[in-house]
């Protein structure tokens, strides 16, 4: 699997860690059911987007957006992918690919730049059903030979910290050529599942295609682009985020599994609002689990079996993950122990299912406020519990065997 991934030019957006969740998720089911499966992102850290945002250091703003987004998506918890290519390791075959393009007439150069001929591919539109002759102007020069042509090589212009020599020029790769490119460098001619957003189909997927096609290689069997993250604009903005809505932002104040939960419950083929409501929402259902797993009538799960099948009845139905979430609820209901610490596992969610003890010091201020309320000393009692929910715990009463429990705070 081969999933687009982000230009590095500043720190990734909620949107853009839907994705990387997806990619993830789907690659820790696929395996669990016995396929052998890679998956591919890519960093694109060459783009008009870094050169636009960072003149002269491009290079340099490229580097700390790919480290914050590599601490940012390693901090959801999921793992990473098998493979990170970035665009600046992979010129020189992209300035190969772009030859086959140019001697097999799929391509030609005009003062320092190269562009794909659209008219030679009579297909083209073929991923964002466009008519051929209907589709719009991309990249506009007039020194083109079409205005459908787009770029594979741009020469190199002032400002422009980075650039590499090629057959003709100095200069860097176009983005959609870096793609087709870091894809089939990492899985020959040919490979299974070809993801992103939804707004990538034109002009990148489709360019990506074209390119690929037009050596003749087959590239992606299926296409997964998944639904776009709305309602974060203007007045609808969050309370809780402010106008930040970076991954950063939304996993220091919500932590990663409200994050998880808030993209679980959204089919990864619709868009899906982003906003408080949907955070407190997500939060709710952290919490409706995590208290399951710390109520009092701890389960036995040793008999007990994990219901796979369940699960896989509603993820095979095209990965339907709401469905899954509604599962772990009903499982949840019918106190299904380890079949739903299983399942929230699989998503990365197997925190919830974590009962976690309590630091010496909180534990040590609980027995102190046991013996106060012992000797019938509420008002200090009450002081111990303060202290206790100020260094994030609770502490909650238990009657049989008389007692307490201390639980963290959500
Ligand atoms: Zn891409």
């Amino acid at each position: 699997m081969y999933f687009c991934g982000p230009t590095v030019y500043q720190r990734a957006h909620i949107g853009n860690a839907r994705p990387f969740v997806l990619g993830m998720w789907l690659r820790a089911w696929l395996r669990g059911l016995g396929y052998d499966t890679t998956l591919v992102h890519n960093i694109t850290d060459i783009n008009d987007k870094i050169y636009d945002a960072a003149p002269g250091r491009s290079a340099e703003l490229a580097a700390q957006a790919t480290a914050w987004y590599l601490e940012d998506t390693g901090d959801l918890g999921l793992g990473m992918p098998d493979g990170l290519p970035k665009a600046t390791e992979s010129v020189e075959s992209i300035v190969r690919f772009i030859g086959q393009l140019v001697d097999s007439g799929h391509a030609y150069p005009v003062e320092g730049d190269v562009y794909f001929r659209v008219r030679s591919d009579p297909g083209y539109g073929r991923l964002s059903r466009q008519r051929p002759d209907q589709v719009e102007e991309q990249e506009p020069n007039a020194l083109k030979e079409d205005p459908r042509d787009f770029a594979l090589w741009k020469g190199n212009k002032p400002g422009e910290d980075t650039a590499w020599d090629s057959p003709w020029g100095r200069g860097r790769p176009g983005w959609h050529i870096e793609c087709s490119v870091m894809a089939e460098d990492a899985f020959g001619p040919v490979f299974e599942i070809h993801g992103g957003g939804l707004d990538l189909v034109f002009p990148h997927h489709e360019n990506e295609l074209a390119q690929s096609l037009a050596l003749g290689h087959e590239f992606a069997r299926i296409w997964m682009h998944n639904g776009m993250i709305g309602g974060m604009d203007g007045e609808k903005m969050s309370k809780s985020l402010g106008n930040d809505v970076s991954l950063r932002n939304v996993l220091d104040t919500w932590g990663r599994e409200v994050v998880l939960l808030f993209f679980l419950g959204a089919h990864w083929r619709k868009p899906v609002d982003f906003g408080d409501e949907m955070l407190v929402q997500a939060k709710a259902q952290a919490d409706a689990f995590r208290n399951f797993f710390l109520a009092e009538r701890l389960g036995d799960e040793a008999g007990e079996g994990i219901l796979e099948e369940e699960l896989a009845a509603v993820l095979d139905e095209d990965f339907n993950t709401p469905d899954a979430l509604a599962l772990f609820h009903a499982w949840r209901d019918r106190e299904e122990w380890a079949s739903l610490r299983w399942g929230l596992g699989l998503f990365g969610l197997g925190s919830l299912a974590e009962v976690e003890n309590a630091p010496a010091e909180v534990a040590a201020l609980a027995e102190q406020r046991l013996q106060a309320r012992d000797a019938r000393d509420f008002s200090a009692a009450d002081r111990l519990r303060d202290e206790i929910e100020a260094a994030g715990w609770e502490v909650r009463d238990v009657a049989e065997p008389p007692g307490y429990k201390l639980v963290r705070r959500l």
